[in-house]
């Protein structure tokens, strides 16, 4: 008889361990951060997703069973299979079925199960559960007798759905034993649970246009029965795709449907929640990174164990345990911050696209500047295009200028960066009482520090970088190692007290600002201004409340936001990001202009948008005046296709990076070589780019060299990957990245 493995079994890790005293249990245990899973034998049937102890080498350690078997899965009699005890916890830690998803995960990122399992799951401490009492269905035939007992009735009454037994202690001394003779007496129920039932309000359903209608009419389509479709919904800033989300989500709640809502990280505020689960009626679980690990692990455990049926979050919340998962949303699905730089470099938009196929179950990947990997795939028939032209409600798209810099020199302009016209339209909208939002995607005060002298620029002492003066700190920062530096008194090559800023920064911005109004309310977002979720709704809460004329900041003020009173956005400078080496920078900068432009004229009032550009013919800038999506992303597609890069070929980004200077480039290059002799097998079209300095050469004292990997498609990279894996040995002192689907070219 074959073994069985039965981690996809029906035995849900719901299942309390019971005692069983027919077979031997053999079960695989992943413990991070070994590749491989250990195989134990327990005393009874553990189910895939419990926390186990199990001795390894002499010590113990904790793993989570993935695999079980009924026989011993290990036919070789030399092994010794050791034996462990109980499960840590009397709950499993994930669902059975998200299981399969790990290990797409761990095979595609060429990652151990285990690691894909500790990124995935928060700590997780024993959950506390309340008791909550309810007045039953129906009564029992006793009546109640004493005040006491009549009391807990008419708090009851009163809380209309239920209350913990703690919030009855006010209707008397000995309401505990007064409590238990309703309880014998069938008028009132306990339940033990994470949290209560509460619904928060009968869910209402947004009024829509017919575009609106259309596309919400195509997603509720997969719903009954629920198929596996996935839904580019390519609806322009403003148009209401918020609207179309709630309404999906009510329908799949109603079928009694799990929802995965994912949203790039900052636009994770408060506002966004309350105005969900007000409009769906029903408490959400939240998961992102601003969130303690406590409260992750709480709303882990409330969506594991079905409490909460509708989980919100930024990429990490793909990995959420869901029950009857019916429905994926990606909002902003081209935002790069879904695609994780660190450690296991998975892009959240492309697991949940994973995920819908497993759940088989609908996706909507919505965006006003759908990703050309998403548009390819609409235009193949992959994806079902959903498009929305109108903005929702009466307001209309705006109106878009271009200041060509060239023809407004510095020393005609008021000030450094501010033109003339843009200075006049600032002044107008404020006068009449509208606000403004000024992009300029740098923070800091200056972007590097000179010498007058010499020509020597401050630069990071770990990495090469030059360093960013800020302002507020009156200090010189390293954005890519964060040390900050007093500022010298003089050049430190030639001596000559002579050190000057250049280049400007959104605090530059902010006081050149302040100086042309000197009586207008200027704020700024930026990461150094906005440090965590809080300061960051309070600015935004500001704007709202219009205690804000002028705000100035980075890419965070394109984000989503709703706000009626922006009536102009004027973005400083367009070419910021633009020149940046990086294939994906006239993508990445025609969404952000376009997402920036979408913020003007929301409300009653129209919108005026102005770009302060010196490239004034560059597509990305042409595009975003004439609001044409299409004539970019066509444009830019064939220029991908001729060269060989995503979305037509998949792309690795292969870094290395050592304290040796010479190490990275030995090491690539020996690679590059290996690899040529794959490209020659002709398994496929293959390209190999590089091996070359990585455009920041050192980063935290580490000197870095990448390789770009092109392959036609995802089985050919798939198998590259596996090749260089198995045949490539490299030095310890060498750190090896392989950034499959790479965003990040820096
Ligand atoms: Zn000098
Ligand atoms: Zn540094």
């Amino acid at each position: 008889m074959t073994t069985l493995p039965m981690s996809l079994t029906t035995n849900t890790p719901f299942d309390a361990p019971e005692l069983s005293d027919v077979n031997e249990h053999f079960l695989d245990v992943i413990i991070h951060p070994l590749e491989r899973p250990y195989t134990y034998k327990g005393p009874f049937h553990i189910a895939p997703g419990f926390q186990v102890t199990v001795p390894l080498h002499g010590r113990k350690a904790t793993g989570y069973v993935v695999t079980t078997y009924l026989e011993n899965p290990c036919k070789d009699p030399k092994v010794t299979i050791r034996s462990i005890s109980k499960p840590d916890k009397s709950e499993s830690c994930f669902l059975a079925e998200q299981l399969t998803l790990f290990q797409w995960i761990s095979k595609y990122y060429h990652t151990p199960l285990s690691e894909v399992i500790d990124t995935a799951i928060p700590t997780l401490t024993p959950p506390k559960r309340e008791r909550w009492v309810s007045l039953s269905q129906d009564t029992g035939q006793e009546q109640p007798k004493g005040g006491v007992q009549l009391a807990i009735i008419e708090l009851l009454k009163e809380a209309t759905t239920e209350c913990t037994v703690q919030s009855l202690a006010g209707a008397g001394k000995s309401y505990i034993t007064a409590l238990k003779k309703l309880l014998e007496k069938g008028y009132v129920e306990i339940n033990e649970r994470l949290m209560s039932r509460q619904l928060l309000s009968v869910p209402r359903p947004a009024q829509l246009s017919l575009e609106q209608l259309q596309a919400l009419d195509a997603i509720l389509d997969s719903l009954t029965p629920c198929k596996n479709n996935t839904f580019l919904l390519h609806g322009i800033t403003g148009s209401g795709k918020t609207e179309i989300y709630i309404n999906a989500i009510i329908k799949a709640r109603k079928l009694g449907l799990g929802c995965l809502v994912l949203v790039p990280e900052i636009s994770l505020t408060p506002q966004l929640v309350s105005r969900l689960e007000e409009k769906i009626g029903e408490r959400i679980a939240l998961m992102h990174s601003g969130l303690t690990p406590s409260e992750r692990a709480h709303y882990w455990r409330l969506a594991l164990e079905g409490e909460l049926r509708v989980v919100l979050g930024a990429r990490s919340a793909v990995f959420s345990p869901i029950h009857n998962l019916g429905l994926i949303i990606v909002d902003e699905e081209h935002d790069s911050s879904f695609k994780q730089s660190d450690s296991l470099r998975y892009n959240g938009r492309d697991i949940a696209i994973v995920r819908a196929a497993l759940a088989q179950c609908p996706i909507v990947l919505g965006s006003a500047t759908p990703s050309l990997e998403s548009y390819l795939n609409a235009k193949r028939g992959k994806y079902t295009l959903l498009e929305i032209n109108q903005r929702h409600g009466t307001s209309k798209p705006p109106s878009l200028e271009c200041i060509d810099l060239t023809k407004h020199p510095r020393s005609k302009m008021q000030s450094q960066n501010i033109s003339l016209p843009l200075k006049e339209k600032i002044e107008q909208t404020i006068q009449n009482g509208n606000q403004v939002f000024l992009l300029f995607n740098r923070r800091g005060y200056a972007s590097f520090m000179i010498c007058d002298a010499c020509g020597y620029t401050l630069f990071c002492e770990h990495c090469e970088v030059s360093l960013t003066y800020h302002e507020s700190t009156s200090s010189l920062a390293c954005h890519y190692c964060n040390k900050s530096y007093q500022i010298p008194p003089r050049c430190p090559s030639c001596s000559a007290p002579r050190l000057q800023n250049r280049g400007a920064g959104t605090e530059k911005i902010h006081e050149e600002v302040g100086k042309l109004f000197p009586t207008a309310r200027i704020e700024r977002l930026d990461r150094d201004s906005a440090k965590n979720l809080e300061d960051y709704r309070s600015i935004l809460e500001r704007v709202k409340n219009k205690e804000v004329d002028i705000l100035v900041g980075t890419q965070m003020i394109a984000k989503g936001h709703d706000l009626p009173g922006v009536t102009l956005v004027g973005v400083v400078d367009c070419d910021v990001g633009l020149h940046m080496p990086d294939f994906r920078a006239a993508e990445k900068t025609f969404a952000l202009l376009t997402q920036a432009a979408g913020r003007a004229g929301r409300g009653i009032d129209p919108g005026h948008v102005i770009l302060q550009t010196r490239s004034p013919d560059h597509l990305s800038i042409v595009n975003t005046l004439k609001h044409n999506y299409s004539g970019f992303a066509e444009n830019e597609l064939k220029d991908r296709k001729d060269l060989g890069y995503p979305p037509y070929w998949r792309l690795m980004r292969i870094v290395a990076s050592s304290e040796n200077e010479e190490l990275p480039e030995q090491a690539l290059t020996l690679l590059t070589l290996n690899l040529a002799s794959l490209v020659d097998e002709n398994i496929g079209k293959l390209s190999v780019l590089g091996p070359s300095p990585a455009p920041i050469m050192r980063i935290k004292d580490r000197w870095r060299w990448h390789l770009l990997v092109k392959a036609e498609n995802v089985t050919l990279m798939q198998r590259v990957l596996y090749y260089i894996k198995s045949n490539w040995k490299t030095p310890k002192s060498l750190r090896i990245t392989y950034d499959i689907d790479a965003q990040e070219m820096l």
